[in-house]
């Protein structure tokens, strides 16, 4: 099904039995679908199984799981800086969930990279930057949802989940797959996600929970982003969208907002590599996608500082907005015959 292996799961459940106390998940800053998703359905599990456990997400989120209010004992920590300091500091098994980089966790980068109890990493994002002997990383797989979901089946716990934890798990593996229509060919998936409808998790409630929750700012947004801001460069096969601070509040922008704003490029007929730059307090956040063998996460390391998946990275510049933009519109003429090579590959 997945990578995740029986034996490390076997000796995680011997240490937890001699040692079962505080537990703590903590996912990435700006928490996705998959990040929420997983979370919320492991600790479901792990509420359900007897454990104290606690999620920890480090800043806030948009509404995008359905019946948030069913799950109990999560915070946001950017809101109650203390008590997730504390609950880091007294927490003797923590679980990171999709990530792989201790400086994706914002303000508790310091507390992970001090914890000196045991960690559980499980996570589909390649090279895993966390040292842990409980390791469970498979970069094949749709979501973390996804792992989280064959984990759970591993360590014997299918009897703890319930319907809002399978429906979490639902909402982790929609998001990270658009519903399907990206890292969603393996058969394997399907089974997941067969497992966890006969578990009553509410496919309806997770399709209108992830897509059909657009308030009007954010649909002016995403229309005012398209038509003003999409830089097309046919003759790289790339295109880019950039917002400034200005645009953002204009259109009264809340955290998620621009989700999957750069994935409209894509959908161009001969774009395989998109852009989006953002503007916020401190830095430039940028996301990139591409279709095909153009690998992002390579980019964006050689050039924005950042990483992620093979098809979908993020990234940060300190430059302006303009400045960053005309870097990247810079550096395309260098990967043009890439570009082109895969381009041709799939068309
Ligand atoms: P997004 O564009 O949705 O913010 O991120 C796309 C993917 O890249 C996500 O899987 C995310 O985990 C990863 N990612 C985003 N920003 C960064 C970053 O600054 N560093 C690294 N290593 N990965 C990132
Ligand atoms: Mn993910």
């Amino acid at each position: 099904m997945t990578n995740i292996n029986k034996d490390t799961c076997h000796a995680l459940l011997e240490w937890i039995r001699g040692n079962a106390g505080k537990v703590v998940i903590l996912t990435h800053a700006n928490p996705d679908g998959d990040a929420l998703g997983s979370s919320l359905g492991l600790h479901s599990v792990l509420l359900q199984a007897g454990y104290q456990s606690t999620v920890i997400f480090p800043t806030d989120f948009p509404p995008i799981v359905p019946e948030l209010d069913n799950y109990s004992n999560w915070m946001i920590a950017e809101k109650h800086e203390k008590e997730a300091h504390r609950l880091m500091e007294d927490a003797d098994l923590l679980f990171l969930l999709d990530f792989n980089d201790p400086k994706r966790t914002g303000k508790l980068r310091k507390n992970l990279e001090q914890f000196s109890k045991a960690i559980v990493l499980i996570d589909h994002h390649p090279l895993p930057l966390i040292e842990t002997p409980f390791l469970f990383s498979d970069t094949k797989v749709s979501s973390t949802a996804e792992l989280v979901y064959d984990f759970i089946l591993k360590m014997g716990w299918r009897i703890f989940l319930n319907r809002d934890g399978a429906t979490a798990l639902l909402t982790g593996i929609t998001a990270d797959t658009a519903s399907f229509s990206h890292n969603a060919a393996r058969s394997e998936l399907y089974l997941a996600v067969a497992g966890l409808i006969a578990l009553g998790a509410d496919q309806h409630k997770v399709q209108e929970a992830l897509f059909n929750t657009n308030s009007e700012e954010r649909l002016r947004l995403l229309g005012h982003t398209l038509s003003e801001k999409m830089i097309i460069l046919p003759e790289y096969h790339a295109a880019c969208i950039s917002l400034t601070k200005e645009e953002l509040k204009k259109f009264k922008f809340k955290p998620g907002d621009t989700e999957g704003f750069v994935n409209y490029p894509l959908s161009i007929k001969g774009i395989i590599f998109s852009s989006f730059f953002m503007e916020n307090e401190e830095k430039i956040k940028i996301s990139f996608r591409s279709k095909g063998g153009f690998a992002v996460n390579e980019f964006s390391a050689l050039h924005f500082g950042g990483g992620g998946h093979f098809n979908a990275a993020g990234g940060e510049s300190k430059q302006s907005l303009t400045e960053a933009v005309e870097k990247w519109r810079s550096l395309l003429p260098s990967y043009s015959d890439k570009l082109d090579n895969e381009y041709l590959k799939q068309a």
